[in-house]
C-alpha cells in the first residue's frame, strides 16, 4: 500500500477545505405573490417566472379537477333527467 513520504501540513489542509464552505444563497421575492423565491426560479406558490404564468400549481391543478368532476355530474344529472322525461 501507498504511503505518504510527509505529515500534510495544517496550512496545507486547510486551504484545500476554503472550497467545501457552504455558500449563502441570495433570496428574492416573487413578482406575483410577494413569497420568498430563489433567484432565477419559478415561484412554487403561484407558478410565475417573471410576470408570465408558466406553471400549472396544486391549487390550479385541484380547482381544474373540481371543475372537471361537476362537468361529470351535469352531464350524469342530464342523462339521467331525460331517461325520466320520456315516460311523463
Ligand atoms: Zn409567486
Amino acid at each position: 500500500m501507498a504511503v505518504p513520504k510527509r505529515k500534510q501540513s495544517k496550512s496545507r489542509s486547510r486551504s484545500r477545505c476554503t472550497h467545501d464552505v457552504e455558500k449563502v444563497k441570495s433570496i428574492t421575492q416573487c413578482q406575483n405573490c410577494s413569497s420568498p423565491l430563489n433567484t432565477h426560479q419559478v415561484c412554487h406558490t403561484c407558478g410565475f417566472y417573471k410576470g408570465v404564468k408558466v406553471m400549472a400549481t396544486k391549487a390550479d391543478r385541484s380547482v381544474k379537477r373540481g371543475q372537471a368532476l361537476q362537468v361529470k355530474q351535469a352531464r350524469a344529472n342530464g342523462a339521467q333527467q331525460e331517461q325520466v322525461a320520456p315516460a311523463s
